[in-house]
C-alpha cells in the first residue's frame, strides 16, 4: 500500500513536468485513478495519499466497492455503459467519460429525466477510424452534434479517447492533437465550451497533457498491473458487463 503513495507521487510529479513544459497551468489537469479490478483496500491507500477522483469501467463492480469508501470520494465512469446500467449508475458517478452512441445518449437524457437529474458527459471519440474501436467516428459526430446537444438533460462538457496501444507514448500524440483540433472545431461550430478533454493512460499521459489533456486516466501506474490479463481487456472494452 505504501508503493501506491510513491506511484501517486511520482505521477504527480510528471504531470507537473508535462504542465510546466507546456505552460499549462496545474489546475487545469486532473488525475483520475482508475481503481477497475483494483479493491476498497487500494483505493483507501491512494485517498490517504490525497487522491480524490477515482474511475470505475463496469457498474457491477462500482457498485460494490463504492458503498466500502467514504462517501464523499468522486468517482467517475469511464467504461462502456449498458443501456440497463444507466438508472444505477446515474448516482453513483459525477461524470460519464464515454458517451458512444446516439442511443446511449438518448436513453441516459430519458432516465435522466425520470430520476430528475442532469449527467455530466463527455462523447468519446474513435479518433484512430478503426473499425473495432468504440466511440463516435468525428464526421458521425460532427453531423450528430446538434441532436446531442439538444438532449435538455445530458451536460456535454468535451470529449473523450483511447488511441490504439502502442508501445510508445510519442505514437499517440497525433490521436490526441486531433482530439483537441476536433474539440476547438466543435467548439467554435456549435458556440459550446467543451472544455473537458479526457486522454491519457499510464503510458502516455504525459504526452496527452502537452496535447491538451484536462483529464487523464491512470491505474496502472498508480495502482499496479491489473491481473489477470483477460479481464484487463474485459474492462477495457467493457464487454464482461
Ligand atoms: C483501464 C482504463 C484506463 C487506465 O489504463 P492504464 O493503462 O492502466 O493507466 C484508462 N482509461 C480507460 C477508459 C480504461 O478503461
Amino acid at each position: 500500500m505504501e508503493q501506491i503513495a510513491e506511484n501517486l507521487e511520482s505521477v504527480r510529479a510528471k504531470i507537473a513536468d508535462a504542465a510546466k513544459k507546456s505552460g499549462r497551468s496545474l489546475a487545469d489537469i486532473e488525475l483520475v485513478a482508475i481503481s477497475k479490478t483494483h479493491e476498497a483496500e487500494k483505493v483507501r491507500a491512494a485517498l490517504d495519499a490525497g487522491q480524490q477522483v477515482f474511475g470505475e469501467s463496469r457498474v457491477q463492480e462500482a457498485r460494490a466497492k463504492i458503498p466500502l469508501l467514504p462517501s464523499g470520494v468522486r468517482w467517475h465512469f469511464v467504461g462502456r455503459l449498458q443501456k440497463n446500467k444507466i438508472r444505477q449508475a446515474l448516482p453513483l458517478f459525477e461524470l460519464f467519460h464515454s458517451v458512444d452512441s446516439i442511443e446511449l445518449a438518448r436513453e441516459m437524457n430519458r432516465i435522466a429525466e425520470e430520476e430528475g437529474v442532469h449527467p455530466r458527459v463527455l462523447l468519446e471519440v474513435n479518433v484512430a477510424g478503426e473499425g473495432s474501436k468504440i466511440g463516435f467516428a468525428l464526421d458521425f459526430l460532427r453531423a450528430e452534434m446538434e441532436t446531442l446537444l439538444a438532449l435538455p438533460r445530458l451536460s456535454i462538457e468535451g470529449l473523450m479517447a483511447i488511441p490504439p496501444l502502442a508501445p510508445e507514448a510519442e505514437a499517440s500524440r497525433k490521436y490526441f492533437s486531433a482530439l483537441r483540433d476536433a474539440r476547438d472545431q466543435f467548439a467554435a461550430q456549435f458556440q459550446v465550451k467543451l472544455q473537458q478533454l479526457s486522454m491519457g493512460m499510464s503510458g502516455d499521459f504525459a504526452v496527452a497533457i502537452e496535447e491538451g489533456a484536462t483529464l487523464v486516466r491512470v491505474g496502472t501506474a498508480i495502482f499496479g498491473k491489473r491481473t489477470p490479463a483477460r479481464l484487463r481487456q474485459e474492462t477495457i472494452t467493457g464487454s464482461a458487463d
